[in-house]
């Protein structure tokens, strides 16, 4: 079975790539819901992130107050550190038992929806990296138009990820989508093929 790690920049338009993927049969692991579902209430791995960073980074609701979190950890790499250890453990069994039924259920291509592959160098993880490439200016358009995001909270987005041209370097393959809709459609039609034959 081919792992196939797919990323894109804001607005590249991985999210479409990867649902067209699916339509075709390849299995969609999204990186960022497990990422989110292991740290659910209820949870062993929320009990865990309590017991490190105490109540205080619970909301109201009993869920984990990201934003909270989030400010305590990126203040400090020994605070995201003790999270990540607690996190990516369980993200990384929650993405075998996936991979394991995908085996099971004798699909060919399993594609991981992973937004910061390049950031965080998780290129080797994968057979193949898929890239979803635009342009900047492009992309900060499609996302000012579908998500009513300002344009300026977009471009901020853009600097704080990797730039194109070393999410570019990372790529076994890529997809552009700096066209149509409808060219996209052709192009994914071509990488689907491409993942078949190399599965
Ligand atoms: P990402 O997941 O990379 O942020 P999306 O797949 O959500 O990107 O695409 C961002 C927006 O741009 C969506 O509204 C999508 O429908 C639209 N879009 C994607 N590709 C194109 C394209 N080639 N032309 C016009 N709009 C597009």
């Amino acid at each position: 079975m081919l792992k196939v790690g797919l990323t894109g920049g804001i607005g590249s338009g991985k999210s479409t790539v990867s649902s067209a993927l699916a339509a075709y049969g390849a299995a969609v692991v999204d990186a960022d819901a497990i990422a989110r579902e292991v740290v659910e209430p209820g949870t062993p791995g929320l009990d865990a992130v309590v017991a490190e960073f105490g109540e205080g980074v619970l909301a109201p609701g009993g869920g984990l107050d990201r934003p909270r979190l989030g400010e305590v950890v990126f203040a400090d790499a020994d605070r995201l550190a003790a999270l990540n250890a607690i996190v990516h453990p369980l993200v990384a069994r929650r993405s075998a038992e996936l991979m394991e039924e995908a085996v099971a259920a004798g699909v060919e291509v399993v594609v991981y929806d992973v937004p910061l592959l390049v950031e965080n160098g998780l290129g080797p993880l994968y057979d193949v990296v898929v890239v979803v490439d635009a342009p900047d200016e492009v992309r900060v358009e499609r996302v000012v138009r579908s998500r009513g995001v300002p344009r300026e909270q977009v471009w901020a987005r853009i600097r704080a990820q990797a730039d194109r041209d070393a999410r570019l370097a990372a790529a076994d393959l890529v997809v552009d989508n700096s066209g149509t809709p409808q060219e996209l459609r052709e192009r994914v039609a071509r990488l689907w093929e491409d993942l078949l034959a190399r599965a």
